[in-house]
């Protein structure tokens, strides 16, 4: 069977250079004699690839000094507690934007270690927009603001940041890391679950600004606190080495192929307009989003009749548009279309989607 196009949330598709490489080097990788699957991942080939993945994370994203990089497991709902648990400070307060479900669970989870302000939502929208981060009140005296930057579920993405001062800006990624070049210098720390745009699941990346180490909260867990996680090299205990060398391909693969982070912006907004441009000209299909706020890595799009749907969503499964179905709390569908989605794959997309309002008039 040939590959089909992966419209999932995450984990999502990969490059297929990618795949192929780590096929080829799956049995044994380089000159090791065995795979990176079994490898110590105190070994010297080992070290090499963390070694590696970390340049080039720092040279793709442009990571300036004094910022660390950690490569933890957990997922990103781990970091809902780490965030909290390592900036908050004894009776400290965060100020939170809850712009959708992870952002709305990161809020709830912080409010364990701390006082959370949620000093913006937009849930009376069903998320639909992101609010006016310049008409936001922001409280000077904060450990930190937190955003979610990208929301995968209801596809609404963050344009401008908050002008947070001297308060540090901390960034849910998830869905967005290496999709266009960011100015790391803003931010105190951005985190991501790999499984999206970075490897396979099982791999976290905290990027920290050093300052912050230091200030754990007593309790914080061993394996939570940044400050231990940023003296071992990440490797206080083994960490998730598969991945952590398939997300050291795919940043070869984003330097290499791709020509960096801003050649990929290009493509990923050419990709998102071409969906776009589509979704505002069917009289069938539309995108609840407010269209500033759209995401260009996910895209909710609804019928707004959910018979409709299920028959588009079956239909375009048979034909090798795969996960198209949307998350239960949009209804409808949402294509995600991350990095490796080839241009090829939305072009084939709005065909079939074109083809379908034709035949269902
Ligand atoms: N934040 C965002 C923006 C996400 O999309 C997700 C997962 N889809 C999470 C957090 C939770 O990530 P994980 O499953 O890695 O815990």
């Amino acid at each position: 069977m040939a590959r089909v196009y992966n419209f999932s949330a995450g984990p999502s598709t990969l490059p297929v250079k990618v795949l192929k490489r780590a096929a080829e080097e799956l049995v044994e990788y380089g000159t090791a004699g065995q795979s990176v699957m079994e490898m110590s991942h105190r070994s010297a080939p080992f070290e090499a690839i963390i070694g590696e993945c970390e340049s080039l994370l720092r040279s793709l994203m442009g990571i300036p000094d004094g910022y660390k990089v950690l490569f933890l497991q957990g997922g990103a709902s781990t970091q809902f507690a780490s965030i909290p648990m390592n900036l908050m400070g004894e009776n400290g307060s965060a100020d939170y934007f809850v712009t959708g479900e992870f952002a709305t669970r990161a809020a709830k989870e912080a409010a364990k270690y701390g006082k959370v302000n949620v000093v913006a939502s937009s849930k009376d929208d069903n998320f639909t927009r992101i609010p006016d981060v310049d008409a936001v009140k922001l409280d000077p005296g904060a450990s930190y603001v937190h955003i979610c930057e990208n929301n995968t579920i209801y596809g609404t993405r963050f344009t401008k940041l908050p002008n947070t001062g001297n308060v540090p800006l901390v960034s849910d990624m998830s869905s967005c890391i290496l999709s266009e070049p960011v100015d790391v210098s803003k931010y105190g720390l951005i985190y991501a679950g790999a499984q999206k745009n970075m490897a396979p699941a099982g791999l976290t990346v905290v990027i920290i600004k050093e300052e912050l180490l230091g200030k754990a909260l007593p309790f914080t867990p061993t394996m939570l606190n940044y400050e231990v996680q940023a003296k071992n090299d990440s490797m206080y205990n083994t960490p998730s080495t598969y991945p952590i060398y398939v997300c050291k391909l795919v940043l070869e693969w984003l330097r290499d192929d791709i020509g960096g982070l801003k050649a990929m912006s290009e493509i990923n907004k050419r990709k998102a307009q071409k969906l776009y441009d589509y979704l505002d000209e069917s009289s069938m299909f539309s995108s609840p989003v407010n269209k500033a706020d759209r995401s260009i890595m996910n895209v909710p799009f609804v019928t707004g009749n959910e018979d409709l749907d299920k028959k588009f969503v079956k239909e375009a499964d048979a034909a090798g548009f795969v996960n198209l179905k949307g998350h239960r709390s949009v209804g409808g569908m949402r294509a995600s279309i991350y990095n490796a989605m080839p241009e090829e794959g939305i072009a084939a997309l709005v065909a079939f989607m074109k083809d379908f309002e034709s035949k269902n008039k």
